[in-house]
């Protein structure tokens, strides 16, 4: 057994007995219903080896990890004048919130709040059916993954669809200074389908793989994105991607990563290795509690940060 797969079950079996396991979210019925006893973690290396442990062949409801391909997508859709309807700042804000939109106009901090990542489906969505748009990204994940399989809970998004007011009001504030140019119905139908693709740590971590390379999910694969965006899209995991909790996630795991209320994360070591976590309960910014936990233990024994020297 090489050492970082030793590592990874050392890791799945400290967790599985921690008595201290975060709340897991009930906001979203679905998701209530999980057991907060489950714990999966997918290391995948740059040299193409994948670790797993636990319930790493489960999968569980992606929910805003998914923001970071919906990113993408629209980046490839538009460029950086995706820019001029989201900012790029982190919100210190939860999730949720509404309280900067009505300063800021109707933009959002960033991409991976609610907010931000709504105006990302009204960009992905133009030209568009809904169903279309979310059967494009859908696709691009399934590539990514280069796994047909994955799919998405349709009880979960029907259930966000009947439960998700403040998504809700966010599109029609957000409408109302006129940065949606869809109808809050169908930019919410893409955001709430998108926000229910369900995937395993196995899946998560092989999506992640564009990230660690630079852009390609293999070395010498043709480029899912140019270095630059790549590189960028992991800045702005490292300064956003956990919201509130963004610079605590620098602080204590030192690597640009992407959570989800689902109690996934999806962390990325450029040039070492694409990592996916997934543990139900969340602390009190909404972030899987021993995710964070797991990842701050396999950064410290092997290393990674990009502020290492
Ligand atoms: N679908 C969730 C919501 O909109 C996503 C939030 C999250 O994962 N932080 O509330």
């Amino acid at each position: 057994m090489t050492d970082i797969a030793r590592l990874v079950s050392e890791i799945a079996q400290e967790m599985r007995g921690a008595a201290e396991r975060g709340t897991v979210a009930s906001y979203i019925p679905p998701l209530a219903a999980i057991d907060p006893g489950r714990f999966g973690l997918c290391v995948t290396l740059a040299d193409g080896s994948v670790h797993l442990a636990g319930d790493a062949d489960e999968p569980f409801s992606i929910q805003s990890v998914s923001k970071v391909f919906a990113l993408t997508q629209a980046l490839g859709k538009v460029g950086d004048s995706l820019w001029r309807r989201v900012g790029r700042e982190p919100s210190g804000t939860p999730f949720n919130s509404i309280v900067q939109l009505e300063r800021e106009e109707g933009v959002p901090r960033n991409p991976f709040i609610n907010a931000g990542a709504i105006v990302v489906c009204d960009v992905n969505l133009a030209g568009h059916e809904p169903r279309v748009s979310i059967g494009e990204l859908l696709r691009f994940v399934r590539h990514l993954a280069d796994d047909e399989s994955i799919a998405i809970d349709e009880a979960v998004a029907r259930a966000e669809q009947t439960t998700g007011f403040r998504n809700i009001a966010l599109a029609n504030y957000m409408k109302a200074f006129g940065n949606l140019t869809h109808a809050p119905e169908l930019t919410l139908g893409v955001y709430f389908h998108q926000c229910a693709i369900a995937m395993s740590c196995r899946q998560l971590a092989a999506a992640g793989r564009f990230l660690m390379h630079g852009g390609s999910s293999q070395p010498g694969a043709p480029r899912v994105v140019s270095a630059q965006r790549a590189r960028r899209i992991n800045a702005l995991m490292l300064t956003c991607g956990h919201y509130d909790a963004s610079g605590d996630f620098a602080f204590r795991v030192g690597l640009p990563g992407k959570s989800g209320v689902g109690g996934g994360i999806l962390a990325i070591a450029p040039g070492q290795a694409s990592i996916a976590v997934w543990s139900p309960g969340l602390n009190a910014n909404g972030n899987s509690l021993l995710g964070t936990l797991a990842l701050e233990r396999l950064t410290e024994a092997t290393g990674w940060s990009i502020f290492a020297a």
